[in-house]
């Protein structure tokens, strides 16, 4: 008895920037294929790595000790 629900399942993306999730957006309906990224900030951001959490690549750095 699935009937056209009102609130109908909108998609999702996976942010390439902070890896969250975000739904599909009315402002994206035309490029929602090519939307990569929640928002303008990680569209931006997407060289800079300032994320928390996201597999990082951390440059091994020898701090002397002592
Ligand atoms: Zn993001």
């Amino acid at each position: 008895m699935a009937r056209t629900s009102h609130k109908a399942e909108l998609p999702s993306k996976t942010c390439l920037t902070c890896g969250l999730p975000f739904n599909w957006r009315k402002k994206w309906a035309r490029e929602w294929d090519n939307v990569r990224y929640c928002s303008e900030r990680c569209r931006r951001s997407k060289n800079s790595t300032a994320v928390s959490g996201a597999a990082r690549k951390n440059p091994t750095i020898h701090k002397p000790e002592g």
